[in-house]
């Protein structure tokens, strides 16, 4: 079906996708990345990130940020974004809701933990493991393992990838190798995951009294927004203050990717997305004086908030759930719920040890923060004997 639309010519063109892995019958009232949309939407892994941690664990209080949140934060500030720039706003809604659907419980802590376990195992990496949900692991239709995405929203999901893993994925780890960008869409909800997460991260740690605004004014990003607001509200509330300097930080880095974007490709004038794949750079990014500032922002947040104590001691603990439902997983596959110990042994047929390892981790990744500790409570917890 056509659909009205306005795409630019280097956006991504639903008629001209490089498709799915199963064919499929197009549908009739949706274009095929609204499709994808709505499938991400509908999968389990999209619902169990609402359990998820970004940063903070998911009981610590219902103010923060989840990875769902999170996610829906990313979509909103890519489509809006891919709107004035003319790109294909469902497909940057479909990358944007799906960019973390593999991430473990507990936030990076539980990815660098699970990668840890599976080192003799060919690693662990949360977007390898994104891909692996979206094309293996969810198990909703009937014609076809996974969600059967098109090539243009798994290769804006997966965002990064080694050399001789992108050898084994075949046509979608391609641009790896030869050096290749992936379409616009991708490039931006990319960046519009890192706009949603700096930003949020000052708020929710504004919010959990982990950091203060003294301390920002050594960013220059929260420091610029936050002379503005101080002077044209002095008697401001805090909180208050706070969210006009974010919403005017999150302002300040969309309005910059919006005109260096605009710029690069009024330079370049790729004609198409193939085009933008073989450009010699990425053309939506910020610019130099932008990354500058976000890099400073980061390395604040790095510093004082995500080595804070109080968040290395969730981290810690975070790491000892993984290790210990990994360690007695491996070695006893028996104490895994029967559907979980059947992707087990399907796997250890295929693959030996290797595949027994990555059908632990699979159910391990899949967890909700909640879930994996009540696993390990009931796993180790003597007193507890259901
Ligand atoms: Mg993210």
């Amino acid at each position: 079906m056509n659909l009205p639309q306005d795409f630019a010519p280097y956006a991504a063109h639903p008629e001209t996708s490089r498709g799915r892995r199963y064919t499929e019958i197009s549908p009739i009232y949706r274009s095929e990345y609204q499709r994808d949309r709505d499938r991400i939407v509908h999968s389990a892994a999209f619902r169990r990130l609402e359990y998820k941690t970004q940063v903070f664990v998911n009981h610590e209080g219902d103010m923060f940020r989840t990875r769902l949140t999170h996610s829906i934060e990313v979509a909103q500030i890519g489509r809006s974004i891919a709107r004035v720039l003319r790109l294909n706003e469902d497909l940057t809604e479909a990358i944007s809701l799906a960019h973390d659907l593999g991430h473990t419980p507990f936030g990076h802590a539980g990815q660098d933990a699970l990668n840890q376990c599976m080192r003799n195992h060919d690693g662990f990496e949360h977007n390898l493991q994104s891909l692996r949900v979206v094309d293996e692991l969810e198990e909703r239709y009937a014609e076809f393992p996974g969600l059967n995405l098109t090539f243009e929203t798994r290769e804006g999901i997966l965002k990064h990838c080694s050399l001789r893993k992108a050898a084994e994925l075949g046509d979608i780890g391609q641009r790896f190798i030869n050096k290749q960008h992936a379409g616009l869409e991708a490039q931006l909800a990319n960046l519009a995951d890192e706009i949603a997460y700096n930003n949020h991260d000052i708020d929710d740690g504004l919010r959990a009294g982990l950091i203060d605004m003294s301390q920002l004014q050594s960013v220059s990003l929260f420091r610029e927004q936050y002379d503005v607001v101080k002077s044209a509200y002095p008697d401001l509330a805090e909180r208050r203050v706070v969210h006009e300097v974010v919403r005017r930080m999150i302002n300040r880095q969309v309005v910059d990717l919006v005109e260096t974007s605009q710029a690069r490709l009024a330079e370049v004038q790729p004609v198409d997305i193939n085009a933008v794949r073989s450009a010699s750079t990425t053309l939506c990014g910020f610019s130099v004086a932008m990354q500058a500032q976000n890099l400073e922002l980061k390395q604040f947040l790095r510093k004082n908030l995500y080595q804070h104590y109080r968040v290395r001691r969730m981290t810690s603990k975070a790491a000892r759930v993984i290790n210990g439902l990994f360690d007695a997983f491996i070695n006893d596959p028996c104490l895994l719920p029967p559907e979980s110990l059947r992707n087990v042994q399907l796997l250890e047929q295929s693959k030996g040890d290797m595949g027994r390892a990555r059908a632990v981790a699979d159910y391990i990744a899949g967890m909700t923060d909640r879930y994996a500790i009540k696993e390990y409570d009931r796993l180790f917890n003597p007193f507890q004997l259901t």
